[in-house]
């Protein structure tokens, strides 16, 4: 990809498109901006279509070229360097050793270096495979998230995707937005940038349009550049570098690929399992000092604490673990939320607080403007949606409102094209105002024809106000249009217009005003009041153009509840979340939301306003939030949302956020979890969130708060379901050690078979069990409260135990039955395979019941439904099976000295695992009993 004009001085270009180079004197930064346009064979109305696909062609799409990634055959080694791996390997070469060294060759030995090995390799495999599947899972969700800018081409506002821009292109810029290629600004109103990403310095810059004198484009201040982004202000700008060309291209380094994070609940993971890793190599150490001491062989001693050590390690467990969380971040992608951070995954699960915008999240940001108020009288407005279809009652007094109010807009009305209704390109509350006026049958042509605009000082969420200066080209003089909230417009008027006279605004007209304002408000609907003045020069600062102002009246537009709000806040509510509406809105519009969506149900809720908030100290706030009340947060400035979080997490609560707004990056960054809208937030606060909802609804964040809730239940589950029975394996031995047994009741290849065949799928089967019925009934989890809990710890080693007396039984009551003394017994001895094979056995099917019995925490599971999980019973199903081919196959026989078990024996075994279950279920009822409700001590049996 090259930059446009690369052969001339810096920045500088001839003609990219045709080729035919124009000289141009200066470098692009240096030029008047009318000039910049034919520098870069650019017009004021932008490309044409065809221009725009010819420098395509010739100058190829706006993307960076990919980062080089690491050789796919290193990422698969680099899964042997865990310290799983590592310890595998060693005993693999230690039994290997042992099989070479002993005198006659121990045929068993070789098979179990290459089992372990075989383990080792297994384990790389799905470690890499689930990598790999993340990695791809990652880039998809990522590609998901609409890459687009405004641009202009045949003299209309497109979007367009970044991808597709061209030298040449002019693209419109809004505070939020994203810079997606390096721009010579053209026009600029209050342009402030973060660049960042680029020079490091994180204070916000300001741009303008004019010329100037640097020499690099860098520090001039009338380019924008790649991958920074426009913190406030509004302009236009010609793109004069694309892709690799551009500033940020030549300096993203072409990087190995960055080493992935791992979340809190990984490495918590991961050190439980070094620490399992090291107390089974200890105790095998111990138990080999310790026969070796009393006499045994070395060689076979050696061979049966590597199958201690190998009975404590859970092999299965870092690849389970990645599943569950992978199948977690599909689920909430299927549900139109999508998580950046696996991270979020398991915060979600805990999040206490919501706090959430209002327009677009709880609302359908389908705004119409149903009342307009002018001159003491209410105009009603008829018609729904973008399609200006409807009328205004008696429209002559409001036209003027409609029309000041609408030349001070941005956004514009796109027609309907095929299956989709009129649309509205940027601002919705202006598309309404347009719509509007289009019912009025006020021409906007016209009027923006003798009323050209000169300046903009855009709308900002602070100050709640918009304003633009225009030339009156009728009767003379400058025009200052200003629209915004009623509250902070009237603060700026001196008159309000009656009739067409501009009266002084007396405080019984304000209250007028005020009053009128507030039944608007009750209604439920947005209110926004316009103004205008005349002046003889051009205001020179915002201050000045927004003082004196005539005020013209209200305007009031209704923005109709999202249908499946108010049930996904009642699920909140059950859940114990509490919902916090942060808005910009009049208390009374957001009051009137509140009880529609059902997050305020009380007569008294708490309405706290920005202004009120200011006066607060922090002891205040604190003990405001603390309190039980229901909150409203109202006429608040990003600022406020996120003082508010802030308070919020001093006092405990981790706090999920809601935010569109470029102002709203630090709150979403600040919060435990920040949720940026998809479809309509800006492409700061998208890059600020962990999660980005694709389709902006609150019912998303419900549903995945659920799904993080079940994903953090499910990696418990299958933890006790794991971590049971590798106590079943490790007693049996540790027995037959105390009780002077010479042989092992359980080899090394039997606890791999177990671990690594019958196991695993069921494991991976708990791992995506669905959200149980109950996840939203119950309290969060505590913020302090860890994987690892005591009461986790008290439930496995309570079915280890069951499952462990299982074992012991069955192994000894077939040494005991064959009469034989313990020290005539070999590998060799038919009653010795048979005792092993129950135990393996026992082990098995203990934990087909065992999987069954931890699917749920407190509930019965006959209630849950026995059968409800189909995949968990087929995994179960496929490890019987795999026991029963060891038992029967000679072949399998053979590697493992086991011997056919007879339909009692299995009846026993049976017998045994119904018991693990019966007990299991009496522990629960006995916990049900004890506490009807979750305690929150129990967090770990949820
Ligand atoms: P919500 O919670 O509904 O999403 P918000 O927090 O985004 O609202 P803002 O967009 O900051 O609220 O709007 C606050 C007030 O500013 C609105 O009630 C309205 O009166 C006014 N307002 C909103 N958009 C504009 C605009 N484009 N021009 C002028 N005033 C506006």
């Amino acid at each position: 990809m090259r930059r446009a004009g690369e052969e001339a001085p810096p920045h500088g270009g001839r003609e990219p498109g045709g080729g035919t180079a124009t000289a141009v004197p200066a470098p692009v930064q240096s030029l008047p901006p009318q000039e910049v346009f034919a520098a870069l064979g650019a017009s004021p109305r932008g490309l044409s279509s065809a221009q725009a696909s010819d420098r395509q062609r010739e100058f190829g799409r706006n993307e960076l070229p990919r980062p080089r990634r690491r050789r796919i055959w290193r990422r698969f080694l680099a899964q042997f360097t865990d310290l799983f791996a590592l310890v595998l390997l060693v005993a693999s070469g230690l039994t290997f050793l042992a099989y070479a060294l002993q005198e006659p060759h121990q045929v068993g030995n070789l098979q179990l270096a290459i089992a372990i090995l075989g383990v080792v390799v297994l384990n790389a495999v799905i470690g890499f495979a689930q990598e790999y599947s993340a990695e791809r899972t990652a880039q998809a969700l990522q590609a998901m998230v609409p890459h687009t800018c405004r641009v202009l081409r045949d003299g209309q506002r497109q979007e367009v995707p970044t991808g597709s821009l061209v030298p040449g292109d002019l693209v419109v810029l809004e505070a939020g937005d994203a810079v997606s290629a390096d721009c010579r600004l053209v026009e600029a109103h209050g342009v402030l940038v973060n660049n960042a990403p680029l020079t490091g310095e994180s204070a916000a810059v300001g741009r303008m349009a004019d010329a100037t004198h640097e020499e690099t484009a860098l520090r001039a201040r009338n380019c924008v550049f790649m991958g920074t982004t426009v913190l406030a202000g509004s302009g236009k700008a010609l793109v004069y570098a694309i892709g690799a060309a551009t500033e940020f291209g030549r300096i993203f380094r072409l990087t190995d690929d960055v080493p992935q994070q791992k979340t809190p609940l990984q490495r918590e993971v991961a050190a439980m399992a070094r620490r399992v890793a090291g107390l089974a190599l200890t105790i095998g150490a111990t138990l080999l000092l310790v026969r070796w001491q009393t006499g045994a062989p070395l060689v076979p001693t050696f061979v049966f604490a590597l199958g201690v050590m190998v009975a404590l390690v859970p092999e299965g467990l870092p690849a389970t673990l990645s599943v569950a969380l992978a199948i977690g971040v599909r689920r909430m992608a299927r549900r139109q939320a999508l998580i950046k951070q696996l991270l979020a995954v398991e915060t979600l699960g805990s999040t206490t607080v919501i706090c959430t915008d209002k327009t677009g999240t709880l609302t359908q940001a389908e705004m119409t403007v149903t009342r307009l108020w002018a001159n003491g009288t209410v105009h009603p407005v008829t018609g729904v949606g973008y399609a200006p279809v409807g009328s205004v009652r008696d429209p002559e007094p409001v036209r003027e409102l409609l029309r000041v109010a609408a030349l001070c807009s941005n956004a514009r009305l796109l027609p309907a094209s095929g299956a989709d209704g009129p649309r509205v390109l940027g601002d919705t509350t202006e598309g309404a105002i347009l719509v509007a006026a289009a019912k009025a049958e006020v021409d906007m042509a016209v009027s923006a024809a003798s009323a050209p605009r000169l300046t903009e000082f855009p709308f900002d969420p602070v100050r709640k106000l918009m304003s633009t200066i225009h030339q009156d080209t009728e009767g003379g003089g400058y025009l200052v249009h200003v629209k915004g909230a009623p509250q902070e417009l009237l603060r700026h008027c001196t008159h309000i217009d009656r009739a067409g006279d501009d009266r002084l605004l007396t405080d019984r007209l304000r209250e007028e005003v005020t009053a009128a304002a507030d039944a608007l408000a009750r209604q439920g609907l947005r209110v926004l009041a316009a103004a205008r003045r005349r002046t003889p020069a051009v205001p020179e600062t915002q201050e000045e153009a927004e003082s004196q102002l005539t005020l013209l009246g209200l305007i009031g537009m209704l923005d109709p509840p999202r249908e499946e709000v108010s049930r996904a806040v009642r699920s909140c509510r059950s859940a114990g979340i509490r919902i916090i509406m942060v808005t910009g809105d009049h208390p009374l519009t957001a009051e009137a939301i509140a009880r529609r969506v059902a997050i305020v149900t009380t007569s008294d809720p708490v309405v706290l306003t920005g202004p009120s908030l200011d006066r607060m100290d922090a002891a205040a706030l604190g003990a405001l939030l603390s309190g039980p009340s229901e909150l409203l947060l109202c006429r608040a400035s990003p600022e406020h949302k996120m003082r508010v979080v802030a308070a919020l997490q001093a006092g405990g609560e981790v706090v999920a956020v809601t935010g569109d707004g470029a102002n709203d990056a630090p709150a979403l960054k600040h919060a435990d979890i920040g949720v940026a809208m998809g479809a309509g937030g800006t492409d700061v606060a998208r890059e600020a969130a962990a999660m980005v909802l694709l389709d902006d609804s609150f019912a998303a964040i419900t549903a995945a708060v659920e799904l993080g809730r079940s994903v953090y239940r499910n990696i418990r589950k299958f933890l006790v379901y794991l971590f049971s029975h590798n106590i079943a394996e490790l007693t049996p031995i540790l027995a037959a050690t105390f009780a002077g047994f010479p042989l092992v009741p359980l080899t090394a290849l039997q606890v791999l078979a177990i671990d690594l065949g019958s196991d695993v799928l069921p494991a991976l089967a708990l791992g995506a069990e669905p959200p149980e019925p109950d996840t939203m009934t119950q309290p969060p989890r505590s913020r302090r409260e860890r994987l690892f809990s005591a009461a986790l710890v008290r439930r496995f080693l309570f079915l280890g135990a069951v499952q462990s007396l299982g074992a012991c039984t069955v192994f000894f009551w077939h040494i005991h039955a064959s009469g034989i003394p313990y020290a005539e017994f070999t590998a060799d001895t038919p009653a010795y395979q048979e005792a092993i094979t129950m135990t393996q056995a026992s082990i098995v099917v203990g934990q087909f019941f065992n999987a069954l019995a931890v699917r749920t925490d407190r509930q019965s599971v006959f209630r849950a439904g026995l059968l409800s999980n189909p995949r968990l019973l087929a995994a179960g199903c496929f490890g019987l099976g795999l026991m029963a081919a060891i038992s029967y196959a000679p072949p399998l026989q053979a590697v493992f000295h086991t011997a056919p078990l007879s339909l009692v024996d299995w009846a026993i075994l049976f017998a045994f695992g119904l018991l693990l279950l019966l007990a299991e279920e009496a522990r629960k009822a006995w916990l049900r009993h004890r506490s009807p409700r979750y305690p929150a001590h129990e967090g770990a049996l949820r």
